[in-house]
């Protein structure tokens, strides 16, 4: 993990040989490359940036490169995002690298035909921000490798390794890490983003477990940083979002031990509960072992309790506190305080410190976050109190055009984030996290939930003291990014920016200012 390039390295091994040949003059356009589909959007194919207008050029061994105008250009485009709701922005080409020695190449090559660059990781923003118009946009879906040292308790891993691949992996060596809380979110975004992950109340957010990142710069060097070597940068690549001025490669994270047991409750209330049950949680939660994440969703309830209930069809207040613990007893003790809610007896649902795997947790949120659907998604930082929030947003969810939007609320004690963002950028949190997930099927239901999403996002605002980075809707205002960060935050940001990548090598965060 030295802090030095590697440009040398690279030079001996051959990758400076495939930049001349990316660099090389033009080939003919070949015949898929001239006539762009409507699909493709306006434009296809006569973008002086695209392949298909300048020709396609060699690739060597960088892997698949797909341009405008390519017969597989608008399946790869949309492949990039995991939202079936797919922006429409097009990249004058899509890279899908295979290791560091290509994602130099691919800067290269980006530089070479002038284009900018987006990353994608996993594809699971919501608003798709790896798609920006005309750029270069720089897949690694093919980076999941990961290595662990289990005696010094780190691991080595790759961008678009999945939540549950990078569990798996771990919990082999009796280890675990606060991944995310759904199985197919990779960790190039959710770890840029700060990563709010199972078990925060112990481990903390994700980002800060990170050690060491190595990354190709905007000069197309592989360089590692950390709090000794581009310690801004490293900085800023534990919370900064989409924007970062570089292509991470690889993630150096500190990891934990496992806990032994996963005690899961499940508690499904009838929605009018909401004034019995949501000030007895603000009132508890500063009370609960840091070893319990208490995770609401005003939605339909999880698969597993449906056969006990009358309408399962219906939305409800689902409460599932987990406890991450070492014996079922340890379990119990943390989780028991659940069992003596008030208004228990009209839970319809009641199941209390189950023993589960990661496998179940991770199956519980699959289920809450379907797939294929269309999303639109904001979330709002709150310091109101729970009960005013979630009741104005119970009356707006009865107005929902579709049966799948649910709103999530996460009550916790008050962060502990530092808000000077001394370590991390990663500055910004407050003790109510709540989110509408508007989620619907039909293209032909776009402009209906959309309206419904927009006058939600509003209203939630009134709440709002800021923005989660990783999942708020970028393209909501030019401002959006800015309100995820504390105070002087984001002017910090753009100056290292600046530094890193003075010629705007890599895209910002997409819709800002
Ligand atoms: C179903 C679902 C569940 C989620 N659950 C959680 C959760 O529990 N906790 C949480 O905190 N968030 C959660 N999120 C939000 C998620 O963490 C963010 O959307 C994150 O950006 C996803 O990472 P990704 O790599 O898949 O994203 P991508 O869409 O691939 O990337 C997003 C942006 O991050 C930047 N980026 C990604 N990788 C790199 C890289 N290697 N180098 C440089 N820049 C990069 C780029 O700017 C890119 O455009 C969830 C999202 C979904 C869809």
């Amino acid at each position: 993990m030295a802090g030095h390039t590697r440009r040398d390295f690279l030079k001996t091994t051959g990758a400076g040989a495939l930049a001349v040949g990316l660099g090389a003059p033009a080939q003919p356009p070949t015949a898929s490359g001239a006539a762009p589909t409507a699909a493709q959007g306006p434009g296809a194919g006569t973008d002086p940036q695209s392949g298909a207008g300048q020709g396609r050029p060699p690739t060597g061994n960088l892997g698949t490169v797909v341009w405008r105008g390519d017969p597989d250009y608008e399946a790869t485009r949309r492949r990039m995002v995991w939202n079936a709701r797919v922006p429409d922005r097009f990249p004058a080409a899509i890279v899908t690298v295979s290791s560091d020695q290509d994602v130099v190449e691919a800067v290269k090559l980006a530089r070479a035909r002038g284009l900018q660059i987006s990353v994608r990781s996993g594809g699971h923003n919501w608003v798709g921000s790896s798609l920006r118009d005309g750029g270069l946009t720089v897949d690694l879906s093919r980076l999941t490798n990961v290595t662990v040292d289990p005696a010094a308790r780190v691991a080595a891993a790759q961008p678009a390794i999945r939540n549950t691949e990078l569990m798996a992996a771990l919990g082999a060596q009796g280890l675990a890490f606060p991944s995310g809380h759904c199985p197919t979110v990779a960790i190039g975004g959710y770890l840029l983003a700060g990563g709010e992950g199972w078990n925060q109340g112990s481990w903390g957010p994700a980002c800060q477990s990170v050690l060491a990142i190595d990354l190709v710069n905007a000069d197309g060097e592989l360089i590692t940083a950390d709090a000794q070597h581009y310690p801004d940068l490293y900085w800023m690549a534990r919370g900064v979002g989409a924007g970062f001025p570089g292509i991470i490669t690889r993630y150096h994270l500190r990891v934990y031990p496992a806990p032994k047991v996963l005690g899961l409750s499940i508690y499904v209330y009838p929605l009018d509960q909401l004034e019995t049950i949501v000030p007895w949680l603000k009132s508890t939660v500063g009370s609960l072992a840091p070893s319990v994440e208490m995770m609401s969703l005003m939605s339909q309830p999880p698969p597993s309790v449906r056969g006990q209930l009358a309408d399962p069809s219906a939305r409800y207040f689902n409460l599932w506190p987990v406890a991450f613990g070492d014996s079922p007893e340890e379990n119990a003790a943390a989780l028991a305080p659940f069992e003596s809610a008030p208004g228990l007896d009209r839970a319809l649902v009641r199941q209390f410190n189950a023993s589960v795997s990661w496998s179940d947790l991770f199956a519980i949120e699959a289920a809450a976050f379907p797939e294929p659907a269309r999303y639109d998604v904001e979330v709002a930082w709150s310091n109101a109190d729970p009960l005013a929030v979630l009741s104005d947003l119970r009356t707006r969810l009865a107005r929902a055009p579709s049966p799948d939007t649910q709103i999530l609320a996460a009550i916790t004690p008050p962060p502990t984030v530092d808000p000077t963002a001394r370590e991390m950028a990663y500055s910004l949190a407050a003790p109510l996290y709540v989110t509408s997930y508007c989620i619907w099927k039909d293209a032909a239901d776009d402009a209906v939930n959309m309206a419904w999403q927009r006058e939600t996002a509003r209203a939630l605002e009134q709440f709002a003291v800021g923005h989660y980075i990783g999942e708020t809707d970028l393209t909501a205002s030019p401002t959006r990014a800015a309100e995820s960060f504390a105070p002087g935050v984001w002017e910090r940001l753009q100056a290292v920016r600046q530094k890193y990548d003075p010629q705007g090598v890599f895209f910002g965060h997409v819709g800002q200012a």
